[in-house]
């Protein structure tokens, strides 16, 4: 099987092992199951040189019950139709669970953005813009894309400026994409909110003292051994939260290498270093792997792959070592090496919740877009006079005044980074614990099939108050 069918044949297990344990009708399973539309379309780049390619790229709308459509759009010489396809479905059911009122989307472009140049980057992605809009596949109450595997703020620029040009007078035109730059109507907390929302997510997960008990580990992030896959995006901001709470970060690979350090090693200070070499051959602490693979077999608490699917197989799970693997990456780990997996007690946190913080605050910014205003700017000098009322009201009763710098901090109104990621860390913490009550009340075998059964009952209420268009 080709890694792009074994992916999609993995969602599809994981669809149909959840929905045997619904009480809802085969065929409304299957219409939940099945991608509602794929836009598949070739265009011609002019390359740096002046010739010309023809780039092959896909939009993929699997669930229609909420609009828009949200879901991001990579770049990887890998992508193909069943790849969005399955990345697709996984948006609807990871909105779902994390209530996030938006169908699931995915968008791919078949172009390696290691070896691509800025230009041809925008070239690519304008291009690819303008034939979403003349399909009517992009748009803020319609399809919303978002930053995805290679590609980042930049290229939500060029898409949102592309729409705009194609669509002058449109008010909401910002909201037609996510994940943009702060000077572009962009949102503070977005750029590191599915990273953050893993390192949320695993500390949700070892907080429930049963669960690490039956792992044997204590409970708590602090002094926890990590290793992560990949530094990019997801993978870096894992990182670098995990260790803001303590985690002990042991272990790090890129696609072409990787350290492992069990003393620790500082995630900034090894993006920073790859950054500028390439490679993390020649960092000057810990052993440096050839095979980055074979550094994912480490001994570890919390394995953190936040690169690619597939990367974890029937070939090298029964070497996994790890206590707990968190699925930061979309479908890491494949439906074969998750039955060995579970076989050997290592405990799962599935991507469909665990990667939502991306998705989370991407609604936030969406929602700022057509408001057209801050979430802190209405709120917090309002904020700040109450306060300061009610603390002179407490002074006098209790005739002592609160000292200087106490009194700043308890006043300051919130600002909207702190909105953001104060709402970000609620919606990780309730979806956590409501998943893991749907696994426990319900007797379901594992964490993902209590995840993907507690989506799909949402997705199939949503269709069934809606009714069957005839
Ligand atoms: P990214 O392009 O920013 O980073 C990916 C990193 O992984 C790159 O640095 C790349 O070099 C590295 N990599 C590639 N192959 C590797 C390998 N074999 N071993 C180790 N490293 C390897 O992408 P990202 O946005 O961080 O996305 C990573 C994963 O997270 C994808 O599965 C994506 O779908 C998922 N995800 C991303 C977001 C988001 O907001 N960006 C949201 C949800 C899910």
């Amino acid at each position: 099987m080709l890694a792009h069918e074994r992916f999609h044949s993995s969602v599809s297990r994981y669809f149909d092992r959840a929905a045997r344990l619904s009480r809802h009708p085969a065929g409304l399973l299957d219409f939940i199951k099945t991608c509602n539309s794929v836009y598949r379309m070739r265009f011609p780049v002019r390359e740096d040189d002046g010739s010309i390619r023809v780039v092959e790229a896909f939009r993929a709308q699997h669930s229609h019950h909420r609009l828009p459509c949200k879901g991001g759009v990579r770049f990887s010489p890998e992508v193909s139709q069943d790849e969005v396809i399955a990345l697709a479905s996984l948006m609807t059911y990871k909105c779902a669970v994390v209530g996030v009122p938006f169908g699931g989307s995915k968008g791919g472009v078949r172009i390696d953005p290691r070896i691509s140049s800025t230009g041809f980057r925008e070239r690519v992605i304008r291009r690819y813009t303008a034939e979403l809009v003349k399909k009517d596949f992009i748009g803020p109450a319609v399809d919303v894309p978002a930053p995805d595997y290679g590609t980042g703020e930049q290229e939500m620029a060029w898409m949102a400026d592309t729409y705009r040009g194609l669509k002058p007078g449109e008010l909401h035109a910002y909201a037609c994409v996510t994940g943009k730059p702060l000077e572009l109507h962009g949102i503070p907390g977005r750029r590191e909110a599915t990273g953050l929302g893993v390192c949320m997510g695993i500390s949700e997960c070892l907080s429930r003292l049963k669960d690490m008990k039956e792992l044997g580990i204590t409970p708590g992030i602090e002094g926890k051994r990590v290793i992560v896959q990949g530094l990019g995006n997801v993978g870096y901001h894992a990182a670098a939260a995990l260790r803001e709470l303590g985690a002990v970060v042991v272990g790090i690979t890129e696609y072409n290498g990787g350290i492992l350090d069990p003393k620790g090693l500082d995630p900034a200070a090894v993006k920073a270093f790859f950054t500028d070499r390439g490679t993390m051959d020649g960092y000057p602490n810990g052993t440096f792997f050839e095979n980055a693979q074979a550094l994912l077999e480490e001994e570890c608490d919390v394995l953190v792959p936040a690169a690619l699917e597939n990367q974890i197989t029937p070939e090298n799970a029964p070497r996994i070592r790890a206590k707990i693997i968190a699925e930061a990456a979309n479908g890491p780990v494949d439906a074969d090496a998750e039955k060995i997996l579970l076989q050997r007690g290592i405990f799962l946190i599935p991507d469909v919740y665990l990667n939502a913080g991306g998705v989370i605050v991407s609604y936030f910014e969406w929602l700022k877009n057509l408001s057209h205003v801050s979430f802190d700017r209405m709120t917090s000098r309002y904020t700040e006079i109450s306060r300061e009322n009610l603390l002179k009201v407490v002074e006098e009763l209790v005739g002592k005044n609160i000292p200087a710098e106490q009194r700043a901090k308890i006043v300051t109104g919130p600002t909207e980074l702190d909105l953001v990621r104060t709402s970000l860390g609620e919606t990780m913490a309730r979806s956590y614990h409501a998943i893991h009550d749907h696994w426990k009340v319900h007797d379901m075998e594992d964490l993902r099939t209590a995840t993907y059964a507690y989506a799909i009952d949402l997705v199939a209420k949503s269709h069934l108050a809606h009714g069957i268009f005839p």
